[in-house]
């Protein structure tokens, strides 16, 4: 395919339009690491930033197994069918970067609602760092947005700092737990707790219902023990079944009730304009970076410290001191 895939303009028409095609090729052309593209997408984010901004942004994080991608099939069939919305799933997932082999991308997930026309499933970019792979995800929430889809929930696995950055992405972060697993906090970490706005306690169904009730009365206190937050918003700590469905659509009413309870305070607004400097700190951290790689020689030069430090020969300061001096003359 040559390199010029159409005008910007031609992009946004298709993805007011919602033409799954087109908003499929925007989303390549934004996750693209080739300079040549930057541009262009530049002025596809651009040409969708009016028509978005609407949506119910959700993250949703949890352990592997805890069944997030069970969750997320049966409240998108839930928002799609009981409540006549759409909805857009996309995922965070760096692991590739770290294990060499994407935790959320490696299986077949979320088939059925996959295969409905009123969701849209967006699997995580496959290279980048986190930083990237955050970026490629604000943008696709944008061109979501701009297709129409008035909830868009954001997946990520529970590895490190992916939550934080879903957290600042969305409106509401929802943490699925397993019950009986022994120590209730195990795997995800404490700051983790105090990122969220719901816990649900997944799998409460048949012989695991009653010890998940006793996890979610043993995550209520926990969360108790946190400081109460300046935003009104206490968060709760419910059970539900993601196999059977139950509880799905008491969470989805919950996170209904955040955002009026957000948005009397003026907290939403404030979380919104937060998410956005943000946004821009993220990408003004990253155009520096781009750009001071691609200066001559500092790609060999960096290489050269990287060895110099694994192998104790440099410090990390000086050997950093270094490449940004060469690099300035
Ligand atoms: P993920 O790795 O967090 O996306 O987890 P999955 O959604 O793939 O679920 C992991 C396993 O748990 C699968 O075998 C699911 O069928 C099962 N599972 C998910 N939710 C539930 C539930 O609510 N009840 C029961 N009994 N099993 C569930």
């Amino acid at each position: 395919m040559p390199r010029q895939r159409g005008s910007a303009q031609h992009y946004v028409d298709g993805i007011t339009a919602c033409d799954r095609a087109v908003l499929a090729r925007a989303i390549t052309l934004v996750e693209s690491e080739h300079p040549s593209d930057a541009l262009l997408a530049q002025e596809v984010i651009e040409g969708c930033l009016p028509f978005s901004g609407r949506s119910v942004r959700v993250g949703i994080t949890g352990v592997p197994g805890a069944g997030k991608s069970t969750f997320i099939e049966a409240l998108g069939t839930h928002l799609i069918e009981v409540r006549g919305e759409r909805v857009a799933v996309l995922s965070v997932d760096p692991s590739s970067q770290v294990s060499g082999g994407s935790i959320l991308g490696d299986k077949t997930r979320m088939e059925r609602l996959g295969a409905d026309e009123r969701a849209f499933i967006r699997p995580s970019p496959t290279r980048g760092q986190l930083g990237g792979v955050t970026r490629h995800t604000r943008e696709a929430i944008l061109i979501c947005e701009a297709a129409g889809f008035g909830n868009i929930l954001v997946e990520t696995v529970g590895v490190g700092q992916s939550e934080t950055a879903v957290r600042g992405m969305t409106d509401f972060f929802l943490l699925l737990m397993l019950a009986g697993a022994g120590d209730e906090l195990q795997g995800i970490k404490r700051g983790v707790l105090e990122l969220v706005d719901l816990v649900a306690v997944n799998k409460a169904d048949g012989d695991n219902r009653a010890r998940a009730e006793v996890a979610r009365r043993e995550l209520a206190n926990a969360l108790h023990l946190f400081p109460a937050s300046d935003d009104g918003w206490t968060p709760p700590v419910v059970t539900c079944s993601a196999l059977s469905g139950e509880g799905v659509p008491m969470i989805w009413d919950l996170v209904r009730a955040h955002r009026g309870v957000m948005q009397t305070s003026g907290e939403f607004a404030k979380r919104r304009a937060r998410q956005r400097v943000e946004w821009l700190h993220d990408l003004i951290r990253q155009t520096l970076e781009a750009e001071f790689r691609r200066r001559p020689g500092v790609s060999s030069r960096l290489q050269e410290a990287e060895l110099a430090v694994r192998q104790g020969a440099a410090d990390p300061i000086s050997a950093a001191a270094r490449v940004f001096r060469n690099a300035d003359s």
